[in-house]
Formats: structure tokens, sequence, C-alpha cells
């Protein structure tokens, strides 16, 4: 059995590798680059006797050698700012896969797509589209809005005035770590099946902004308050208002078999 995961340099990849290693024999794993920026999970990777490959979206003379003898293919969405362009990245990996018999393509693609909604979730749904024309045995892994988010919600701000100011609205999160991703996607890749399956790999309940509060006075000691503002303006809100942070599921958690990162010790790194 080979298992191939492309962008295998970024967080979420290398997060898959380490969590693979542990799993599968690393002959069995190919870790597919675009450079050959070694993390130290793939320095790992490669003493135990795993692969890189070279495998760029851009370049699809690198795909023949890369995909040869791969049976299960990990596709992560391309990171590309222009979805027009991910799309093509996206279509040209898949159709090489097919021609190359990989047998069974995983795709990273986005929680709770919005029907008939532009934007970041569509490119996912198009993607998703090619992989069920392309035939092939399938499992999308619709991940979760990254937590990452709050990082740009002024925490710091937040426990120094003691208030966390936010636009009005009825906000929910089901927002996720790249960690309990990458151990429910290890665990897709270990295990045989999961065909012609679709997870939503999002959080089993919601949080809002005065939970977040809440956590925020734990952390700094003092209370802190939530306070809603008209006049908040960040690009954040309306990205937030365009994707559905507010359906949840028990896919991630049946996958990995644990209960999802607290939001306290998901929001942790982003505070020191
Ligand atoms: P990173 O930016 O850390 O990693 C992206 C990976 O994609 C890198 O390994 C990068 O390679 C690779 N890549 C980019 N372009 C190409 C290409 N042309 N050919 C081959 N590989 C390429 O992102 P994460 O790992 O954190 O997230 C994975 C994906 O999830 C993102 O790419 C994005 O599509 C999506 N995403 C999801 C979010 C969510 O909230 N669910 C939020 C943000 C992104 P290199 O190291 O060479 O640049």
């Amino acid at each position: 059995m080979a298992i191939m995961i492309t962008g295998a340099t970024g967080q979420l990849g290398n997060l898959i590798i380490a969590n693979l290693l542990v799993k599968v024999p690393a002959t069995e794993i190919i870790a597919g680059v675009r450079h050959w920026g070694m993390s130290s999970t793939l320095k790992a990777l490669k003493d135990q006797g795993g692969e890189i490959r070279c495998m760029d979206y851009d370049n699809p003379e690198t795909f023949q050698k890369a995909l040869s003898d791969v049976n299960k293919l990990l596709l992560i969405s391309s990171s590309h700012p222009d979805d027009t362009v991910r799309l093509t990245q996206h279509t040209s990996v898949i159709h090489a896969a097919k021609n190359a018999g990989v047998e069974q393509i995983l795709y990273t693609s986005f929680a709770f797509p919005r029907k008939g909604l532009k934007g970041s979730s569509s490119v996912h749904r198009l993607t998703e589209q090619v992989i069920f024309d392309s035939r092939m045995k399938y499992t999308i892994l619709r991940n979760g809005l990254y937590i990452d988010f709050v990082n740009v919600l002024g925490l710091h701000e937040a426990i120094q005035s003691g208030v966390l100011t936010t636009p009005s609205g009825d906000w929910q999160f089901n927002a996720v770590t790249r960690s309990d991703l990458a151990r429910a996607i290890a665990n897709v890749l270990a295990e045989k099946g999961h065909e012609q399956r679709i997870y939503e790999l999002a959080a089993p309940q919601t949080w809002n902004f005065a939970d977040l509060a809440e956590v925020l006075t734990e952390f700094a000691g003092k209370t802190v308050i939530h306070s809603e503002n008209v006049s908040v303006q960040h690009w954040i809100y309306p990205f937030l208002s365009s994707i559905d942070t507010g359906s949840t599921s028990k896919d991630l958690e049946q996958l990995t078999g644990q209960p999802i990162t607290s939001l306290k010790e998901s929001i942790a790194p982003f505070l020191n």
C-alpha cells in the first residue's frame, strides 16, 4: 500500500504525516512536495524509509513520476490565492491520478458548503464534482474553519482592556484545530474503506463570543466581558458571514475516537 500526501511541506500535511508515521510503516508513505523544504517530520519520514517526491500542482510534468504506484492519494487543497488557479491545479492532479491508476483519492474540502454561494467554498464544491465525475473511489474530507481566525479578533487587546468587542449578530463557530483534523485524516488514510464517503470535519458543538470572553477571563485571571459594537470593522467578519460556521457534526470526533480540543486549549497558541 502506498499512500501519498500532497502539500506535505504545509502545516496540515506535516501533521498528517506525523500522525500517519505511528500508524503505518514509513515505507508506505510518500510525501508530495513542491519545494524541498525539510521539516523535522519529513526528515523523520525519510530516515524511517519513507519517500519524498516532487509534486507541483502547476507542473504536470512532475505528476507521472510522483504518482507512480500510488494506491491512495490525499490531495491537500492548494493555498494559491486565486480560486480559478486552484481549480485548474486540483483538476489536473485528479485527472493525472486517474490516468496513473490511483485507486482512491481523498480531498481536503471545506465543511458545510453553501449552495449558490460564491467565494471560498465554491472551489471546493467544484473540485468535489471533478472527483465525482472521474468515477474514482473517493473520500471527501470537508475540513471545518481553522481556529486560527481568532488571531485577528484582538485577543491581546481584549485581555488588556477587559472587553472583547465584536460586531453584533448571532455568531456561532464550529472551528477546529489542524491537529484534530490531522488525527482524523491520518486515521482515514491508515484504515481500509471510507470509500464514497463525505465527512464534515467540524466541531460537534459551536461556541460564541461570550464563550470566548469567558475563556479569555480564565487566561487573564481577570474579567473579560463581551461587548457588541456595530462600528467594529474587519475583513474577517464578511468572510465569516459568507461561510457556514454554525452547523455541527460528530464526524471529527468519531474519526479520531476522542473529544475535540477544547476552546481554551485551541486558542492558547494565539495568546503566547
Ligand atoms: P499551508 O499554507 O501551511 O500549506 C499549503 C501547502 O500547499 C504547502 O505545502 C504548499 O507548498 C502546498 N502548495 C501550494 N501550492 C502548491 C503547488 N502549486 N503544488 C504543490 N503544492 C502546493 O496550509 P495548511 O496546511 O494550513 O492548509 C492546507 C490547505 O487548507 C490550504 O492549502 C488551503 O487550501 C486550505 N485552508 C483551509 C482553511 C480552513 O479554515 N479550513 C484555512 C486556510 C487554508 P509550499 O510549501 O511549497 O508552499
